[in-house]
């Protein structure tokens, strides 16, 4: 039979597909005193080789698409798995108590989990995950369950999970998954974002689709309007395969503009550069013209793997988007972990707040050696490319200056030891805490310029968690509240002689853009896959009449207003 599920329009596209479901399985493990110890010993012992070799299968698969860096992870549990220390034990409890394997292997390796996870050493500290890994995958054999494993997918699938943390869709393999489609997140949920960046199709925040869609069901997942159908009429999927086709005719025809400069109807020109999230993502930003990177998201690189990125891995990476962008801009935003991004290496406690906790500026200002790592090896590549640095999450003007300090020392010293550092490199602030749109005209004495971030300012001036699809409707990038924000933070550049950018999801919003315009707005970063339609818009704009439309839809009273006096201002335009 078919069904529709309604969500929020993530990743922009259509795809048609099998169902993947990306989902944890459950493995409830009780206790059970067993008779024949040989024969449970002989079950945990084929647990053990059919492990192996799937880690064997998956290091290999994993080598080949991710490389050797992600391919390490499965080195260290097949470590794991052929250790005496732990295996002995779990044979010698099975034999002496006469208890079933699972409950055996539970007990020992919560034991060894958290004597691991007290340890004062980092490197053991990481061992207790891949205990913790290496167990799950036992117990989903002794218990015959499956589990899921992404890297694996080879044929073409619509993945379908309660979330997608941001390292899941790092992992994705681009040639299969066609798109995916979750119960939770919202439109600047970092799944969403990633799946932009990647150009998959995505619909997030259906409440239902793993309860709905099973295992092979055939899954059309319209990234346009928001709507997943599962196992679709004929008749449907005509007409979808028919919708695709003209939505990729509509990118062939903003395509021709890729080598265009972006200048409004009236000869006004603004940039419009890409958030990227890993070196890889340059292609991207390249095919779609973009003139520049306003967001690397560096936090990607230090997340689906066991431990902190070195100073060395980072400078590669760094310089690998500096070279590859020959000189236009690049704006790398250091570490901005916690919220929805998590580093389990870093064992951090969990919080009842996470996006208002620990997180970004605050952890680097804290833990410091992880900070000036990134500094140096940003400090370092900065001779390959016109590199900018921005600090996210700043609140307060003293973070910003100790921020900055930290900043200049490790400059000195590289300089001291004789390495290049680029002249003048610019540093600014991502403007994302309403304390710091608040006081622009302070900071802007001091930073080089800002970025507004408006995927967090959103959900901080409106309090709505932007992970949470029950209170999606309060992100509301046209409320007044937001635009007078915007209008204080890029009037306060302006009057210092700065720029500001915009490198949340409104930047590439198309209601949003017109008063970006009109507000002054310097800079629009956004997903690669929407400058190009970006820049479409644009051309059709006057600067000049935008100007007078944001000033009067700054008096307007809701959302909705002014998204109704811009759609009918465009609509004239
Ligand atoms: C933002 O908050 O708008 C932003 C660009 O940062 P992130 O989405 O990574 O939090
Ligand atoms: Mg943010």
């Amino acid at each position: 039979m078919s069904t529709l599920l309604s969500g929020i329009a993530a990743s922009n596209g259509i795809a048609i597909a099998k169902a993947y479901r990306l989902i944890e399985p459950e493995l409830k493990v009780e206790k059970k005193s067993i008779e024949n110890v040989a024969e449970e010993s002989a079950r945990f012992k084929a647990a053990v080789d059919m492990s192996k070799s799937e880690l064997q299968n998956i290091r290999e698969k994993a080598a080949e698409d991710l490389g050797e860096d992600k391919a390490a992870i499965f080195d260290a549990h097949l470590l794991v798995i052929s250790d005496p220390e732990l295996l002995g034990p779990i044979e010698d409890k099975i034999k002496s108590e006469n208890i079933n394997a699972e409950f055996a292997l539970k007990e020992t390796a919560d034991m060894f989990i958290l004597m691991f996870e007290q340890m004062d050493n980092e490197y053991m500290r990481e061992r207790a995950a891949d205990i913790r890994d290496v167990t799950k995958r036992l117990l989903a054999h002794l218990l015959g369950v499956q589990i899921p494993n992404p890297s694996m997918i080879a044929e073409e699938v619509i993945v379908i999970s309660e979330d997608l943390t941001p390292s899941d869709t790092a992992q994705l393999n681009r040639q299969f998954v066609k798109g995916f489609t979750t119960d939770i997140g919202g439109r600047t949920s970092h799944s969403a974002i990633m799946a932009r960046s990647m150009e998959i199709p995505a619909v997030v925040g259906t409440k239902e689709a793993t309860k709905t869609i099973q295992n092979g069901d055939i899954v059309i997942v319209d990234g346009l309007n928001g709507q997943v159908h599962i196992n679709p009429t004929p008749e449907v999927i005509k007409q979808y395969e028919k919708e695709a086709q003209a939505y990729e005719a509509q990118k062939a025809e903003w395509a021709k503009l890729v080598n265009e400069q972006t200048i409004s109807k009236d000869g006004h020109h603004v940039e419009l550069v890409a958030n990227i999230g890993t070196p890889k993502d340059l292609v991207g930003v390249i095919n779609n013209g973009g003139e520049g990177v306003g967001l690397y998201r560096t936090e990607f690189l230090y997340m689906g793997r066991e431990q902190l990125p070195t100073e060395e891995e980072q400078f590669e990476a760094y310089k690998a988007v500096l070279e590859g962008l020959k000189g236009k801009p690049v704006v790398v935003r250091t570490l901005d972990i916690g919220g929805d991004k998590e580093l389990p290496y870093l064992n951090l406690p969990k919080e009842m707040n996470p996006f208002l906790g620990y997180r970004a500026i605050r952890l680097c200002l804290d833990q410091q050696e992880i900070f000036r790592t990134q500094l140096r090896a940003l400090l370092r590549a900065s001779q390959y490319g016109d590199l900018k640095i921005m600090f996210p999450m700043i609140a307060t003007l003293g973070e910003f200056r100790q921020a900055k300090a930290i900043l200049e020392e490790e400059k000195q010293q590289l300089l001291a030891k004789g390495v290049t550092v680029a002249e003048g490199i610019e540093v600014g602030i991502m403007v994302e805490i309403p304390s710091t749109a608040v006081m622009a005209d302070t900071f802007a004495k001091e930073v080089d310029f800002f970025s507004i971030g408006t995927n967090d300012l959103i959900q901080y001036t409106m309090a709505a968690d932007r992970m949470n699809e029950r209170v999606s409707y309060l992100y509301q990038p046209y409320n007044p509240a937001i635009l007078r924000l915007v209008k204080m933070v890029i009037d306060a550049a302006h009057k210092e002689g700065k720029w500001a950018g915009m490198c949340g999801e409104m930047a590439g919003d198309e209601t949003a853009i017109p008063v970006l315009l009109g507000l002054g707005l310097d800079e629009f970063s956004m997903s690669a896959t929407s400058i190009l339609r970006a820049r479409s818009l644009i051309s059709k704009l006057s600067k000049e009449e935008m100007e007078a439309l944001a000033i009067s839809v700054l008096d307007l009273e809701t959302n909705e207003d002014v998204q109704a006096a811009v759609e009918a201002a465009v609509s004239k335009a």
